[in-house]
């Protein structure tokens, strides 16, 4: 299309004001009122516009659209107006997927959260005494059953912040503002795009002091760097890579002995934090937070919602001395969780209290065997008829994610999926926009799905999504 006759299109096109004196859309704004509909219009005239301009419409389309503006604009009201945070389906086998929610809550979570929120609750009152109380000690006592070695005579102790971010922040202001915490140059992490641990330190007042080299790291330059400044040895977990072939890191038994010597807090940021054996899922040499704890660690940090299973947040827990200073620290307040985040954490706590791990999602996800998932995709795939499809069966592997070990995967059964018609991608941005929808993975120009991290009542949509597939696309 060239541009004057893109130009003769435009001038078609009504101006807002036009568009808010149709007879329809006048009886909408008395329903929905005047800033929904002209937003809504403005939003519409400008698809039309850019859809003009990039040349996709011709004067009998451009017509077309002009007779159907007011159904346009009601369904673009109808669209505002709906929740734009929605449920989809996680299709990928990434267990703890952060763009899509990481971990998903336990139905006593869900619960517990409701009837905690919907009314009053005893948050920050002490039901016995009649005063008032403090937030945390509803999740303190259950850390305290879950992570206290039984032959420690110091309970642990814990303090719940927004998220592990906010943990490692915390912990550093506390203990080692305006002094020096001392890390491994091997460790210097990025996760995610915006959690830095030099950033981090620097925010925190704390000054960075790098050891060692990117793959080596020994005891002893921990030790030529403790000055009368240090006041913490900081070990960081580092959850999304791997440094293979020649390296070496003081060991953690190393480390405690440093730390212990010269009178310094040793802290550990491990990330994913798992609180149950990560053996019994096939993941060997990752430490629980009991095993920090018990190493010798003083205080440990870890998410919520990675390997624990709960809501968004970030803990530390270990000597009830530093925790107090931290709990003291004016910060606190700033970085403190709310009454769900409580509520959700105690449950799933609880959870692991009864041993009851089945009852957190992403716990059962992981130990789903993939025997259970082939037959799963076997049902799903009976129930496809697709004729321009191809579906095969295949092995792969699921994801951990959210930092775990980096390289730890779970053996999986992958529904993969070609079509004549359509590539991949278009696969993909069929099924993510479908009603509700279905993130799935693309490797190698091929559409897979993994069960793994689909609930089974959830299968049904997933089929009824790719039986969509095989029907024609129906436009707007
Ligand atoms: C994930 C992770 C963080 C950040 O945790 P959030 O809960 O996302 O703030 C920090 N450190 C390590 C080692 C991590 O794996």
């Amino acid at each position: 299309m060239n541009t004057s006759s893109a130009l003769f299109l435009l001038r078609k096109l009504p101006s807002v004001d036009e568009v808010l004196r149709l007879p329809a859309v006048i009886t909408f704004v008395t329903h929905e009122g005047r800033a929904t509909l002209t937003d809504a219009v403005r939003t519409v005239l400008a698809r039309l516009r850019s859809e003009i301009a990039e040349g996709r419409l011709d004067d009998a389309q451009v017509d077309l659209a002009l007779a159907g503006l007011e159904g346009a604009v009601e369904r673009q009201v109808a669209r505002s107006l709906v929740y734009s945070l929605r449920p989809v389906i996680n299709a990928t086998g990434v267990i703890l997927h952060t763009n899509l929610g990481r971990a998903p809550l336990s139905s006593s979570a869900l619960d517990h959260v409701r009837e905690s929120a919907q009314g009053y609750s005893n948050l920050e009152f002490d039901l016995d005494k009649g005063s008032r109380g403090r937030r945390d000690v509803h999740v303190d006592r259950l850390f305290q059953k879950l992570l206290n070695a039984p032959q420690e005579t110091e309970p642990v102790s814990t303090i719940v912040v927004n998220n592990n971010a906010a943990a490692v922040f915390l912990a550093l202001n506390t203990l080692a503002e305006n002094g020096e915490a001392i890390v491994s140059r091997g460790e210097l992490v990025e996760i995610g795009g915006s959690f830095r641990i030099p950033e981090v330190m620097a925010k925190s007042n704390a000054v960075l002091r790098e050891v060692g080299t990117t793959n080596r790291t020994r005891i002893n330059d921990y030790e030529r760097a403790i000055n009368d400044k240090t006041k913490a040895l900081l070990r960081v977990h580092r959850s999304n890579f791997e440094i293979t072939g020649f390296t070496e890191q003081p060991s953690l038994e190393e480390l405690v002995e440093l730390a212990r010597r010269r009178n310094i807090p040793l802290l550990e940021d491990l990330g994913s934090g798992a609180l149950f054996d990560l053996q019994s899922i096939g993941v060997t040499g990752e430490a629980t937070v009991i095993d920090s704890l018990c190493s010798g660690v003083d205080l440990v940090m870890y998410s919520g919602d990675k390997l624990l299973g709960g809501p968004q947040a970030g803990m530390v827990s270990g000597r009830a001395d530093l925790i107090e200073r931290m709990r003291s620290n004016s910060l606190f307040r700033a970085l403190r969780v709310d009454k769900l985040t409580y509520a959700a954490l105690e449950a799933t706590l609880l959870a692991y209290v009864k041993r009851d791990y089945e009852s957190i999602p992403a716990l059962l996800m992981m130990h789903r065997s993939k025997d259970e998932i082939a037959r799963r995709a076997e049902a799903v795939v009976r129930q496809l008829t697709l004729p321009a499809f191809q579906i095969t069966l295949i092995d792969g592997e699921s994801v951990i994610g959210g930092g775990a070990a980096p390289s730890a995967v779970l053996p999986t059964k992958l529904l993969a999926i070609d079509c004549k018609n359509l590539s991949a991608h278009e696969i993909a941005v069929r099924l993510r926009t479908a009603e509700i929808p279905v993130i799935i993975r693309v490797e190698d120009n091929q559409v897979l799905i993994d069960l793994r991290t689909v609930f089974p009542e959830q299968d049904a949509i997933l089929i009824k999504a790719l039986i969509a597939l095989g029907a024609p696309p129906s436009g707007a």
